[in-house]
C-alpha cells in the first residue's frame, strides 16, 4: 500500500505513522526525520535544511523531492510506504505523481488528519522526541520513565522548532503552502479524513478500518 499522511504540524502524523508502519508492514518515511538526522550528522543537506526548519519555513522543493526520490529506490519501498510530511506543496505533489508514474505505480490513499490551532500549540509545546522515531507528549502520551524512550531507552529531546514563535510560523506555512493539498487529493478521489483530536488508538483503528474498505 502506498500512503500519504497529510495534516498540520502536531496533528499526530508521526505518532500514527509508527503504528501503521508496524501494522501494515511498510516503511515509514518522514522527510522531517531525514532532515533532522542530517542536521545531527552535520551533512551539507543538514546545514541547508536547518536554516529553513528553524525559521518554520519549508525546505526547497527540489531538495526535498530529490531525497524522497532516492529513498524510494531502496528495496524496502517496493511493496509500499507511508509518507509522513511529504508532499507539503503542490509542486512536490505533482513531481511525486510523476515519479510514481514513471515506476508504473500511484498513491492508494491520502490520510488527512485534522486538529485546530489551539490543540496544535499545546501538543507541540509538550512534544518529546526520540532518535528512534517515537514521539511522546508530557501529558497526553508520557513515557513510562520521564525523559526516557519506552522502546529503545534513549534520552528524549525537545525539537528546536517546537517553540511558540516557530510554531506560529509553521502553522502559517501549513495554511499557505500545504493545505491546498487537501483539495488536490480530494479531486483525485484519494482523500480520507480523520479527526486527530480523538485518542491515539481510536484514530489508528479508524484509519485501519477505512483502509480495509
Ligand atoms: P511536523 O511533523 O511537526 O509537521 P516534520 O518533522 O514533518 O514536522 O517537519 C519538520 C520541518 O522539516 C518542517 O517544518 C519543514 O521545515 C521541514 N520539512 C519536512 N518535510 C518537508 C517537506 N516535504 N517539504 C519541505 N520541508 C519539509
Ligand atoms: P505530527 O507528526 O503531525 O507533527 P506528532 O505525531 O509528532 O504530530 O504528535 C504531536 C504531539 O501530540 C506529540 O507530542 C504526540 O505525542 C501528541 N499526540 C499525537 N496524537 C495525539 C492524540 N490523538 N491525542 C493526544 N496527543 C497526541
Ligand atoms: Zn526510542
Amino acid at each position: 500500500m502506498r500512503l500519504i499522511l497529510l495534516g498540520p504540524p502536531g496533528a499526530g502524523k508521526g505518532t500514527q505513522a509508527v503504528v501503521l508502519s508496524e501494522e501494515l508492514k511498510i516503511p515509514h518515511i518522514s522527510t522531517g526525520d531525514i532532515f533532522r538526522a542530517n542536521i545531527k550528522e552535520g551533512t551539507p543537506l543538514g546545514i541547508l535544511a536547518k536554516s529553513y526548519i528553524d525559521s518554520g519555513k519549508l525546505v526547497p522543493d527540489d531538495v526535498t523531492v530529490d531525497i524522497v526520490g532516492s529513498r524510494l529506490n531502496d528495496e524496502d519501498c517496493r511493496n509500499g510506504f507511508i509518507m509522513d510530511g511529504f508532499p507539503r506543496t503542490i509542486p512536490q505533489a505533482q513531481l511525486f505523481d510523476k515519479m510514481l508514474k514513471e515506476c508504473h505505480t500511484s498513491v492508494d490513499a491520502v490520510i488527512n488528519i485534522t486538529a485546530d490551532d489551539s490543540v496544535i500549540v499545546r501538543r507541540l509545546s509538550g512534544r518529546r522526541m526520540c532518535q528512534c522515531g517515537r514521539t511522546y507528549h508530557v501529558e497526553n502520551n508520557p513515557p513510562k520513565i520521564e525523559g526516557i524512550c519506552d522502546v529503545c531507552g534513549s534520552k528524549l529531546y525537545i525539537r528546536d522548532d517546537d517553540k511558540e514563535e516557530t510554531i506560529k510560523e509553521r502553522l502559517r506555512t501549513y495554511r499557505e503552502q500545504t493545505s491546498p493539498l487537501v483539495d488536490y487529493y480530494m479531486k483525485k478521489g484519494l482523500l480520507l479524513n480523520f479527526d486527530g483530536t480523538k485518542p491515539i488508538e481510536v484514530t489508528t483503528r479508524e484509519i485501519l478500518d477505512s483502509l480495509k474498505k
